[in-house]
């Protein structure tokens, strides 16, 4: 059990809830967990403790706020070596909008800020904002901090965030390019910087965070200048069930010509296309390399198609870096794929990449290096860790006389 300061991280999904705590120095993992099918029949928690896996049973329809309850009456309280370590909350919040570009203690003006960003992320910041309510009933004498997915990317300059779009759509109503994954980015960007021993503000860097969800960013200087994701996460990359780019000709194709309603449309770009929708066949990657490997065309061509795009923006974001120190894979496909990293390094010869095979093959599971040879510009995989940022920024911004005085309070 841990004996130096820990944060419990909370991460509030649409229907589900991740909690770890995490020591902020180390990123260290003393309990990890998840709730999950929130709001809907079955829902159960499951979490591990000192290698103890646990999975437990939760009253239909419970909320977050029965998760909160559950983790601190059932696992921290037993355990109050690990309660009594606590010294903040850290909560990860999908949208930021324009007001927040780094994390930041929480308040009454950041909950009412977060509440007027959510019109930008309604699956997202709701339930961010009720896990943020719990945990501040449950644990009154901890700091709680909010760590934006969209903060990284406010560096963006405004050639890079406004879109070719009438400008009053922007000054009113705030459309413009926000991007997500920032956590991610900015872990891939400092780590990075660590393994070449560059200062995180002299390191350039693509960032391919591949998972169902993808982006890729352009980080210069240790600032992200571009980003894949716009105002929602639907553009950029192809990905498990989201279409990425498409021409915006087609929506309206669509509309006026086969009587697609918007919710239609809506539909069919976020969950029926991409890798799904291209295949016919799966939205998992690793599934699709299977049925790729015993013929099936459609899975050969969606893992095509995913590899080229990732490549041609790979390609671009060359423009705003001028010199790449790295190119990063990161998340499921990227942290394990090496069909689809040979790929897209295929297609980058032009650019200075060339595969090393053998180092390809060998980054799986976790592994962190380099996949290029020697003479190759060059490309890494860097097992992202969102939590660990998470964790890292919420003790820093802890106030000194706030550390160490947890009690947790049972409601
Ligand atoms: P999320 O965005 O939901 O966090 P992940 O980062 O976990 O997603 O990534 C999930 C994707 O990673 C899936 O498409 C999955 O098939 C892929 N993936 C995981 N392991 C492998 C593997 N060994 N080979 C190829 N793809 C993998």
């Amino acid at each position: 059990m841990p004996t130096a300061s820990q944060v419990l991280v909370l991460n509030c999904g649409s229907s589900s809830l991740k909690f770890a705590v995490i020591d902020p120095k180390s990123g260290v993992e003393a309990l990890t967990g998840i709730g999950d099918g929130l709001g809907q029949s079955e829902p159960v928690i499951s979490w591990q403790v000192q290698g103890d896996k646990h999975t437990v049973s939760l009253p239909d329809k419970a909320s977050h706020t029965t998760v909160i309850q559950f983790l601190v009456d059932e696992i921290l309280h037993p355990r109050p070596q690990l309660l009594h370590c606590l010294v903040a909350v850290g909560h990860r919040v999908v949208h930021g909008g324009e007001k927040f570009s780094r994390s930041v203690l929480i308040d009454g003006e950041v909950t009412d800020a977060i509440r007027d960003c959510a019109t930008l992320a309604p699956l997202h910041n709701p339930p961010a904002l009720l896990g943020i309510e719990a945990a501040r009933k449950a644990f009154p004498a901890l700091a709680q901090v909010a760590v934006f997915d969209t903060a990284f990317h406010q560096s963006m300059p405004r050639h890079a965030f406004i879109y070719a779009l009438p400008y009053n759509l922007y000054r009113d109503h705030g459309i413009r390019r926000y991007g997500m994954h920032g956590t991610s980015h900015r872990y891939v960007t400092e780590r990075t910087a660590e393994l070449l021993n560059l200062p995180v503000d002299g390191v350039n860097v693509i960032s391919a965070h591949l998972g169902n969800g993808a982006s890729i960013t352009a980080i210069r200087n240790g600032c992200s200048v571009d980003t894949s994701m716009g105002l929602t996460p639907l553009e950029g990359l192809v990905m498990g069930t989201r279409s990425g780019d498409v021409d915006p000709g087609i929506l309206m194709h669509l509309g006026c010509r086969f009587d697609y309603s918007l919710k239609e449309v809506n539909d069919l770009l976020n969950r029926k296309s991409g890798l799904l929708g291209i295949s016919e066949l799966s939205n998992d990657c690793r599934a699709l390399e299977k049925a790729a490997g015993d013929g099936h065309q459609g899975a050969w061509l969606a893992l095509d198609i995913f590899s080229y795009r990732l490549a041609k923006y790979i390609a671009a974001y060359h423009a705003p870096l001028k010199q790449v120190d790295a190119l990063v894979f990161t998340g499921g496909i990227g942290e394990n794929s090496s069909l689809i990293r040979g790929k897209v390094l295929d297609h980058l010869e032009g650019l200075g990449f060339q595969v090393d095979p053998e180092r390809n093959l060998q980054m799986r599971s976790g592994a962190e290096g380099t996949i290029t040879r020697a003479d190759s510009a060059l490309a890494l995989v860097i097992p992202t860790n969102e939590e660990w940022v998470i964790a890292r920024d919420a003790a820093n911004l802890v106030p000194g006389d706030h550390q160490n005085h947890n009690g947790g309070n049972r409601e």
